[in-house]
């Protein structure tokens, strides 16, 4: 094309997409959810901005905000079109090739060593899965500030941007047509596209239409010619129906000429999703395989892990708000990450059915928030502001321990007398067993780190806590396990911190208080010791390191005897282990 403006790949991006075509990897159905969930997604932010300025949707078709796929067998192409927000010429260059996003590389490395493609839409590079399945895509563009542009490339480390001028004009948003490998031929059914979108987007909160074909029964004049060969072959219906024709002839042979049915396909625009709203739905009556596949498509996640837990409730009172809570089965790989860059998060807030911000300071598990009680014509910084948010807050973080507790309980593994009972009563443990210890290896670290930021609820996050100690026989323990092992007259909760479990088995100060049959704790965790400076005591309980200087052990006089003969030995291990 004779205005075409040639770009190269940033060199991550570059890489990431000759590892997607060259890649082994069998599941290629995840390219259709990452352009729905982009279509989604660019649907969210033309709505959210109409909210202040209604003109901008524009009229007609415009103003539709829906998903359409269509389908062209002989040039084999799945075209997938959104009338959402659309790309500028700067945003196609900036957007699709030439700026890495910050999760690129990290999702090389991790291709090169799992080959797993599942969580791409996770890292931030989800449209790139458009090369599992194409050779060449084209994306068609127009936002309402600019012209209508074509970005083009067949993967070759380069692409092309032109303006539009053979195309039919989209209005506003963005057409993708892939142009599909021989071998991706299954995607040019329709039956196969709406298998997908019923198993990975199904909760996508705008209509997904697929323009399908459909046989549909026509009334036609009977041609004098009976003796047709055709009309045998088209004329396949029961013996039963026949008499009804019949009949039907009978009825209108006066009026009318023969008639007769033949069947013609047609195309028509055919809803595949269904667009009401899970959380607005009465938890009873919502199974747990829809729950896990909307957390699926909420979390972008492809894999068939159940969720660890959630929760879904309404919340009455001055704010009013329905949400949906989950535990992930595998915190995000950037959790932390976006935790201190604090501009990221997995809490995705909705007014009224609209989608306003995943933009929150907070560290919760994945959460959708709906509520009806927030202002909805007021800018994100300012919501975000708003008293009612810290009412949702606040309810939310009570509920997401709620939440966590109960894995906790209904664990098996868990050796907690109290539910043991319960979880024999209730039959079903299989699945529940080990849940806990899971959730722990994953987001342990976040019950930390809530320990130490969260003073309101300190006592009910240690709650939480497991550690290892020097009677928990290698399994993780709680505090409450901790106490209710406890020596008679014991006052302290005694721990020793370090950076292993073995190097700290054979410190000396340690083995002045196991002699005696005293239970130490083990924390082995960086963050640990800074927990600590936090967490001062538990219950009535203080809790006592038990290398610091002057530790007592309750009222015995054999201990202070004790601490006086090896009095020389401690000062000069004090002195080995500071150098
Ligand atoms: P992510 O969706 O996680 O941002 P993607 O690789 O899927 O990552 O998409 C990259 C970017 O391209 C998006 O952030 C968005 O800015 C832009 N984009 C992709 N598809 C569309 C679309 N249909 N409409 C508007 N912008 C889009
Ligand atoms: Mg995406």
């Amino acid at each position: 094309r004779s205005n075409a403006e040639k770009f190269e790949f940033q060199a991550e991006v570059s890489r990431l997409m000759d590892i997607i075509i060259n890649s082994l990897y069998s599941n290629k159905d995840i390219f259709l959810r990452e352009l729905i969930s982009n279509a989604s997604d660019a649907l969210d932010k033309i709505r959210f901005l109409s909210l202040t300025d209604k003109e901008i949707l524009g009229e007609g078709d415009n103003a539709k905000l829906d998903i359409e796929i269509k389908l062209n067998k002989e040039k084999k192409i799945i075209s997938i079109r959104d009338r959402g927000i659309g790309m500028t010429k700067e945003d196609l260059i900036k957007n699709l090739g030439t700026i890495a996003k910050s999760g690129t590389s990290a999702f090389v490395e991790k291709m090169q060593t799992s080959g797993d493609l599942n969580l791409i839409g996770q890292f931030g590079v989800g449209f790139y899965s458009v090369y599992l399945v194409a050779d060449y895509v084209e994306v068609i563009s127009k936002h309402n500030e600019d012209k209508q542009y074509v970005w083009e490339s067949k993967a070759d480390g380069a692409f092309a941007i032109s303006e539009d001028t053979w195309n039919e004009p989209l209005g506003r948003g963005t057409e993708i047509r892939l142009h599909l490998r021989e071998e991706a031929g299954e995607y040019l059914e329709e039956s196969k596209l709406k298998e997908l979108v019923k198993r990975y987007s199904e909760f996508i909160n705008f209509p997904i239409y697929l323009w399908a074909t459909k046989e549909v029964d026509v009334e036609v004049p009977a041609d004098e010619d009976e003796s047709n060969d055709e009309e045998e072959t088209s004329e396949s219906s029961s013996e039963e129906e026949k008499e009804d024709e019949e009949k039907e002839e009978d009825e209108e042979g006066d009026k009318k000429r023969k008639t007769k049915k033949v069947k013609e396909t047609t195309s028509e625009w055919e809803l595949l999703n269904d667009v009401k709203a899970i959380w607005l739905r009465n938890p009873k009556e919502v199974t747990d395989e829809e729950y896990t596949k909307f957390y699926h498509s909420l979390a972008k996640d492809l894999s068939d892990e159940k969720p660890l837990a959630w929760s879904h409730f309404t919340a009455e009172g001055d704010v009013e708000f329905k949400a949906v809570l989950f535990v992930p089965p595998k915190a995000p790989h950037d959790l932390y990450e976006s935790y201190y860059n604090a501009n990221k998060s997995n809490l995705k807030l909705y007014v009224r059915r609209v989608f306003i911000s995943d933009e929150f300071d907070e560290l919760l598990p994945k959460v959708l928030v709906d509520s009806d009680t927030l202002p909805l014509n007021v800018s994100r910084e300012m919501l975000q502001q708003h008293s009612s948010l810290k009412t949702i807050k606040k309810k939310l973080i009570r509920k997401a321990l709620d939440m966590i507790r109960r894995i906790a309980e209904e664990d098996p593994d868990e050796t907690n007398d109290k539910n043991k009972k319960d979880i024999e009563e209730s039959g079903d443990n299989d699945e529940k067993k080990g849940q806990y210890t899971k959730f722990w290896n994953e987001f342990g670290k976040s019950i930390k780190l809530g320990i130490i930021e969260d003073a309101t609820n300190r006592n009910r996050l240690a709650k939480l806590l497991r550690f290892e100690s020097t009677k928990s026989g290698g399994k993780l323990t709680s505090l409450d396990q901790y106490i209710s092992r406890m020596k008679k007259g014991q006052k302290d909760i005694f721990y020793i911190t370090g950076t292993t479990k073995e190097q700290l088995e054979k410190s000396p100060f340690l083995e002045r208080l196991t002699k005696k049959n005293y239970e130490v704790i083990y924390f082995t965790d960086p963050v640990d010791e800074y927990l600590m400076q936090y967490l001062m005591d538990y219950e009535e309980y203080k809790f006592q390191n038990v290398s610091k200087e002057g530790l007592k052990l309750g009222k015995d006089s054999k201990d202070k005897e004790l601490k006086e003969s090896f009095k020389e030995l401690t000062k000069w291990w004090k002195g080995a282990l500071a150098c």
